[in-house]
């Protein structure tokens, strides 16, 4: 399978030019083209390009008014812009760099230059993304973080207020894991964590059902449009799906696999509370899950 090839998008308003720049960097880009201010914004948002080459002087909208758009706007603000221009007075390199863009080329080019400033800076835009994603992903399970789960919940809470939805949610805690620990060593601890977080996985319904690693052994789940009975369900799943799988543990002192002990919530999500509220209730059921014996589910109410 060949790998995508990384987007630019070239902005002239003369068409022969954006034409010849897409045709020799075809072969390494994916190219396309806009011939204004505005079709370059509009094809932005489509494409998402890794990197946009801006001509300035174009009629209506110019490259610089282009440029300090995108860097206004959160979702456009990383793609890099280098402007290709025949302005050719310092003044406008310097104002084209404060506007944010991070090379400035005048014409007329060499193409092997072009194509080198234009790699360097590709490189960076996809080691930035990436480092970007790895910020939301736990290393050991490769699930979401605690990180991630705070902007999903937020997400959902206004999405099921705005539509009159409840929103269910389950903190997960893995019984007598300290046990676990100290008698099968820690790299047997992280392999169970990361069987468990599988089995979480596995065992939800819907694709905006969400788990992610809450920090050591507990894990949180968000399920959107869930009532009580739905949380039933998924946290029945859970327990049926780790059971089956059957992890010995010998060191607890409920059962001889790994069990998990659950704490589930529901809520309708409205103005005056808050999700904080609604992990508040879970947590304190997961603490009765606990204390009634482990290896159970409890629900807040
Ligand atoms: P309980 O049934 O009450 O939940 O008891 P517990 O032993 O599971 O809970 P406790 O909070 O006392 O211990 C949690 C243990 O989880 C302690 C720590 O060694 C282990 N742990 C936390 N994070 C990791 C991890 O990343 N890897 C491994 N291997 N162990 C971890
Ligand atoms: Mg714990
Ligand atoms: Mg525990």
């Amino acid at each position: 399978m060949e790998l995508s090839k990384p987007k630019i998008l070239i902005v002239d308003d003369v068409n022969a030019n954006s034409r010849l720049l897409a045709k020799k960097m075809s072969d390494e880009y994916e190219c396309y083209t806009a011939m204004s201010g505005e079709e370059a914004l509009e094809r932005i948002r489509m494409h998402s390009p890794d990197l946009v080459l801006l001509d300035i002087l174009m009629p209506g909208m110019d490259g610089f008014e282009v440029c300090r758009r995108l860097k206004a706007d959160g979702r456009t603000r990383d793609i890099p812009v280098i402007f290709i221009t025949s302005l050719n007075e310092d003044e406008d390199e310097a104002k084209g760099l404060a506007l944010g863009a991070v090379d400035y080329v005048r014409k007329p080019f060499r193409m092997p230059i072009v194509k080198a400033r234009i790699r360097n800076h590709i490189e960076l835009k996809i080691a930035r993304d990436l480092l970007e994603s790895q910020a939301f992903i736990d290393t050991l399970t490769a699930m979401p973080n605690r990180r991630r789960f705070e902007e999903i919940m937020d997400k959902e809470w206004f999405r099921a207020m705005r539509k009159g939805h409840p929103l269910s949610f389950v903190l997960v805690d893995i019984d007598f894991f300290k046990n676990y620990n100290d008698n099968y060593g820690h790299q047997k601890g992280d392999e169970c964590l990361r069987k468990v977080g599988r089995v979480l996985k596995e065992s939800l319904c819907r694709s905006s059902d969400f788990v992610a690693r809450y920090g050591g052994e507990e894990f949180a789940i968000i399920l959107p449009d869930t009532d009580e009975q739905g949380v039933q369900l998924i946290t029945g799943n859970i327990r049926d799906n780790l059971l089956s799988l059957g992890i010995p543990h010998d060191y607890s002192d409920v059962a001889p696999l790994v069990t998990l002990s659950q704490g589930a919530a529901t809520i309708m999500p409205e103005e005056g509370l808050e999700p904080e509220g609604l992990i508040e209730a879970a947590d304190k059921a997961l603490y009765r899950a606990k204390e009634y014996g482990r290896n159970r589910v409890e629900f807040y109410s």
